[in-house]
């Protein structure tokens, strides 16, 4: 875990919307952290601070937040990014993972050629809630070969048991700050 200064001013740094897109959820929205200059460096620099050390061949960002931070983060450790996209939407040729959403099902891709036989990939998006789509992309990284070495996120939404069921699958879960509910 970080340092209760740093998660005070991290959760400062974010708004919340009540009842955004619908009723009954708190949107944790990073934009205000993102325009922080301050609290995003920290952020990125936190984010994968425990594999830093080591060798990080890949980030890989889940669309649309995700493209943001894991770009600051594969430059900050001299790593590739690679985009992990709604369906429909990469050029070249992909593979295709469902994953699970509240209600039904979605699918998101990756280029198959995006990462080589074993290399080292740091999934990062901003907020884990139910798991279903970080699930799915740790899916599609291990389908591809990618050895994955953890995922991190700025936001945990504990109640939805979605660290605890990525942790399941054998992958070490980062997150910077807790918020209660929804
Ligand atoms: P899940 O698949 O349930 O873990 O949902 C995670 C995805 O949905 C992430 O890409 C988040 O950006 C988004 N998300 C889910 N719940 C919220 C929330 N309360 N506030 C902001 N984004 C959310």
């Amino acid at each position: 875990m970080t340092d209760l200064q740093f998660e005070h001013d991290l959760k400062a740094a974010i708004r919340t919307i009540p009842n955004y897109p619908k009723p009954g959820i708190m949107f944790r929205d990073i934009t205000t952290l993102l325009g922080n200059a301050r609290a995003f460096r920290r952020t990125v620099d936190e984010l994968v601070q425990p594999w830093a050390g080591g060798k990080i061949d890949k980030v890989a960002g889940i669309e649309a937040r995700g493209f943001i931070l894991g770009g600051a983060v594969a430059h900050q450790v001299s790593a590739g990014f690679v985009p992990i996209r709604k369906k429909g939407k990469l050029p070249h040729q992909t593979v295709r993972m469902a994953y699970a959403l509240e209600y039904g099902t979605d699918e998101m891709e990756i280029h198959a050629d995006a990462i080589g036989k074993g290399e080292r990939v740091v999934l990062v998006d901003d907020l884990i809630a139910t798991g279903g789509t970080a699930e799915g992309a740790v899916k599609l990284l291990r389908q591809i070969g990618a050895e994955v070495l953890a995922a991190c996120f700025i936001i945990d939404l504990p109640e939805l048991g979605g660290a605890d069921a990525l942790r399941k699958l054998g992958v070490p879960v980062r997150t910077l700050v807790s918020f209660e509910g929804h």
